[in-house]
């Protein structure tokens, strides 16, 4: 068993240094290997180019233990991640017969017969075993030499991922190091307002502290490693205990959990439903929303009115309509999805551009705030959606705890 297993991950293809296409390999091998608790030190983005591949393959080798790669193992001349590895390794390639019977046999089953090109994807070296590719046809490299580790894997995602999971994961050098890690999301705070608020625990060595400004807020990341997970979770918990009690008034959630399904969250528990009804963000807030699974058990639905006709079809009282910026219309608008949906909620966006007004009727009053920061439109969508779903998480959370307070209060009262 051997401790603190470090790997570098390589994304291969000139295609990726033009981008043309998105890295997603590289992002899911990061995340595999951390749970995995080997330690990603670096990623490399490497064209189709065997010296430049060759090159930087052997001074991530100086570094680490493990080089995982992805791409390059199609039938054609640019494709040379084998032939880099043979470089590496210092091996000289052969066709394995095996391999070729079955890529051939690939060919036969589609009627198709089979491009010499395609050879070199039955090639092995002696230090490689093969991994195999059920749905392509390149088979992908397991080598192992000198201590060192290189996995070649094939560049389609879907590829990639199945031969990953099914074969890979298995044969990884085994590490007795846990990682143990937890994401607090956060909604309503600036990063740098946040990070002066915990900078009593940022700068400690162990558990790390990262924080990260995300389209939906503001995300604060708890890690540590140990022998076991749940040494690695006695590191994080006294840490998140402080940081949770600390950022209470702006937590929404953990990992997996987003702003819509903390309040679905919530509406469950305590048996209420919500709506919605958006102009600014033209369908993206009910999106945001439907996006939960599970969500119907509480939201009734989503109306989008663009104009300000659309508003009296809805009947909203004209003279209420004070313009798209108004807190009135805003509040007149919940005011008709509640009505309309008969909810016990019901979240309003509206606005001009890079101002809004959004608004939550509630059980008993309407609250508002406004958005007025520069973007595109895409971000004007995201934060006036995000601020109108925080608004409601807040709206429900507090009504809930004062509901909570008086069944405690009347309890205590009457006993
Ligand atoms: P290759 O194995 O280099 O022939 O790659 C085949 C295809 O896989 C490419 O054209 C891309 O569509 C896809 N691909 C390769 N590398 C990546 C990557 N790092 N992330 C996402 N897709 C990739
Ligand atoms: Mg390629």
């Amino acid at each position: 068993m051997k401790q603190n297993i470090c790997a570098e991950i390589f994304s291969i293809g000139t295609e990726l240094l033009l981008g043309e296409i998105t890295d997603t390999n590289s992002t899911y091998l990061s995340q595999r290997l951390r749970d995995l608790g080997i330690f990603v030190y670096r990623k490399n983005t490497v064209g189709d180019n065997v010296n430049r591949l060759t090159q930087a393959l052997k001074e991530a080798l100086t570094r680490v233990d493990i080089v995982i790669l992805s791409g390059g193992l199609g039938p054609t001349d640019d494709d040379v991640t084998r032939e880099a590895v043979c470089e590496v390794l210092d091996e000289t390639p052969t066709v394995d017969p095996e391999l070729f019977t079955e890529l051939k046999e690939k060919f036969t089953q589609r009627n198709r017969s089979m491009p010499a090109g395609n050879t070199k994807q039955a090639w092995l070296i002696p230090s490689a075993k093969a991994l195999k590719n059920p749905i392509g046809t390149a088979p992908g490299w397991f080598a192992q030499k000198g201590g060192k580790t290189i996995i070649a894997l094939p560049g389609p995602p879907s590829e990639m991922t199945k031969m990953w999971t099914e074969q890979t994961e298995k044969l990884l050098p085994i590490t007795n190091t846990s990682l143990y890690h937890i994401t607090i999301h956060t909604s309503g705070i600036g990063e740098s307002d946040l990070c002066e608020k915990i900078q009593a625990f940022t700068r400690l060595d162990s558990p790390g502290i990262g924080t990260y400004a995300r389209k939906t807020g503001v995300d604060v990341r708890i890690a540590a490693a140990a022998q076991s997970t749940a040494e690695a979770k006695q590191i994080v918990q006294p840490v998140l205990d402080e940081i949770r009690i600390i950022l209470a008034p702006w937590i929404y959630g953990y990992d997996n959990e987003t702003l819509a399904s903390a309040i679905m969250k919530l509406c469950t528990a305590h048996n209420l439903t919500f709506s919605a009804i958006e102009s600014v963000t033209g369908g993206f807030l009910t999106e945001q929303i439907s996006a939960c699974p599970g969500i119907s058990c509480c939201f009734k639905g989503g109306i989008t009115a663009y104009s300000e006709d659309s508003h009296a079809i809805l009947g909203i009282d004209p003279s209420m309509f004070n313009g798209p910026l108004s807190k009135e219309t805003a509040q007149e608008m919940a005011k008709a999805a509640k009505k309309i949906f008969k909810t016990d909620f019901a979240v309003a966006a509206t606005g001009v551009e890079e101002t809004a007004m959004v608004a939550v009727a509630g059980l008993n009053d309407t609250t508002t705030s406004v958005v007025n920061w520069p973007g595109d439109r895409e971000m004007i969508r995201n934060r006036v959606s995000r601020t109108a779903l925080q608004l409601l998480f807040e709206t429900i959370k507090e009504t809930t705890r004062s509901r909570l307070q008086n069944q405690s209060d009347n309890s205590r009262g009457s006993s």
